[in-house]
């Protein structure tokens, strides 16, 4: 297989894709056992190749050969050693970062303007972060002499697929984990990309291996006898099922699952921040984002001000191309999700709520959702209580800051919160008493590797970023 890195006018020829996929297993592309399947451009529905499936047996190979590099080169290796290894994917990665953009925004859909200035620098930055560690952790309060866990069997969503793989791989390697990765079956091809990038910094064979396929190939990985450390990002539904799944064994859990986040907006906030607030909140990477702010809590007193905002602003929202620069909301990743989405709007027309959409025009081909709002949405309906992952947006009001708290606790979530106020003490008073991982301030989608990001209830548990985030990888009082 061959990316080329080519500069030239049109922006995907930046990308040269194979017909067909094999798995990265033990350093090599090899054939798949499975059956294959193809991965399609959700703005076109064209087919942009085809990948190979892992079965059981292909899992085996990668879990031996995780092992092996384990035993062998990566677990002994100093952390200063391996802090080089990933010192220079990080670079790779910024190297190649319009290739990496461009093949994001093909087989996921998403605004070309975001895979190129959120996902592959934060991806890069995560790698630099992460290398910087690598040589520190004995010395950080850590643990003493902390050493790595052995295998990690890492499974991965399509809603920010090259991004998810350096969350979960950067800190793995970091401390001396190798690693088998499985992106989702829908938006596979950076993470294969990212197999090349690993053979460009000469990354000794086996630390990653990366294993496309579907769910099945997901359970087979996870229910490895041979992998010591389970970390997954999806839904809360399969995050349950893997927690089944390796329950009677002592391998370690991260689980980070679905949400649906409050953006709390009082009366002295900064309304048109708050505005620009609301939308990236709801409607960055067509709001399939775990930590999408999708309902809106605004007080009543300027609850009509914002939603006229509101509205003026998206109707100014660019819908269309992912590869267009100016293209605000991409096309939705698969038609599975489509239907998910219009049925769940469906619900929320079929249950009293009012759906409104800025006029816009949607492309004929491809996985379309216009950026949509509900008002008059009560607790009771159902898109007030369920993950959407789409554009979708449930407005709800509140009178006073304790009524805002408990409509915004008021879910079986618990993953991320936005607060807006000009007052430093309603902000405060608020987020202490939010029940999230993560509460923003005056912005929205706000993320850095130093922070500890995972969530409460069926959110998941375990944290990823930051201190916290490698702890979930090393065994921390061995000696
Ligand atoms: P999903 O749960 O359907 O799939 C996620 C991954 O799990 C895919 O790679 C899939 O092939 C695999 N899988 C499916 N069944 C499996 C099984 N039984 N055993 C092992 N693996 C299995 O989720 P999705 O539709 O890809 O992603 C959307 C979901 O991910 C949303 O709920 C979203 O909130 C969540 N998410 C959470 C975070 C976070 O950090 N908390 C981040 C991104 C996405």
């Amino acid at each position: 297989m061959v990316f080329e890195y080519a500069p030239a006018p049109e922006s995907t020829s930046v990308v040269h894709l194979e017909k067909s996929y094999g798995l990265f297993v033990n350093g090599e592309f090899v054939d798949g056992r499975g059956q294959g399947f193809a991965t399609v451009n959700p703005a076109t529905e064209e087919v942009l190749a085809e990948v190979a499936e892992a079965d059981a047996r292909d899992v085996d190979d990668a879990v031996k050969a995780a092992r092996r590099a384990h035993s062998r080169v990566w677990g002994p290796m100093s952390g200063a050693e391996r802090g080089k290894y990933l010192f220079r994917i990080a670079r790779i990665i910024q190297e190649r970062a319009r290739e990496i953009a461009v093949l994001e925004t093909l087989d996921n859909g998403k605004p070309i303007k975001e895979a190129r200035d959120v996902d592959v620098p934060t991806a890069a930055a995560h790698f630099f972060y992460h290398a910087g560690w690598a040589d520190k952790l004995e010395h950080a309060g850590l643990g003493t002499s902390p050493r790595s866990l052995g295998v990690a069997a890492q499974v991965i969503p399509w809603n920010f697929p090259f991004l998810m793989l350096a969350w979960k791989l950067a800190p793995a390697l970091a401390c001396g984990n190798t690693v088998v990765l499985k992106p989702a079956e829908t938006t596979p091809l950076s993470a294969l990309l990212f197999a090349e990038i690993c053979q460009q910094a000469d990354l000794p064979p086996g630390v990653v291996n990366i294993l496309t396929g579907a769910g099945a190939t997901g359970q087979a990985l996870v229910g490895h006898d041979d992998v010591d450390k389970v970390a997954f990002t999806g839904s809360t539904e399969v995050g349950k099922a893997i927690a089944r799944t390796v329950a009677g064994t002592t391998k370690k859990v991260t689980l980070e699952l679905g949400g649906k986040a409050a953006n709390i907006v009082y009366d002295d906030a900064p309304l048109d921040q708050a505005v620009e607030g609301i939308v990236d909140g709801i409607f960055f990477n067509q709001g399939h984002v775990c930590c999408a702010g999708s309902r809106l809590l605004v007080q009543e007193s300027v609850a009509e001000d914002v939603l006229e905002r509101l509205k003026r602003r998206m109707s100014t929202l660019r819908v269309g191309d992912p590869l267009d620069k100016n293209t605000d909301v991409g096309a939705i990743n698969s038609p599975e999700q489509l239907a998910r989405i219009r049925e769940l709007a469906g619900i929320g027309e079929a249950e009293g709520a009012e759906r409104w959409s800025p006029a816009c025009e949607l492309p004929e081909r491809g996985y379309w959702f216009a950026p949509t709002i509900f008002t008059g949405v009560t607790q009771a309906h159902r898109i007030a209580r369920e993950e959407i992952f789409g554009p979708v947006l449930s407005v709800l009001t509140f009178r006073t800051p304790k009524e805002a708290v408990e409509k915004a606790n008021n879910t079986p979530y618990g993953l991320s919160a936005g607060v807006w106020s000009d007052k430093g003490s309603r902000t405060l008073w608020t987020a202490a008493r939010l029940r999230a991982g993560v509460v923003w301030s005056n912005t929205f989608n706000k993320f850095d590797p130093t922070s500890p990001f995972g969530g409460y209830q069926e959110s998941g548990y375990g944290r990823e970023g930051g201190r916290h985030g490698l702890a979930a990888y090393m065994e921390e009082s061995v000696r």
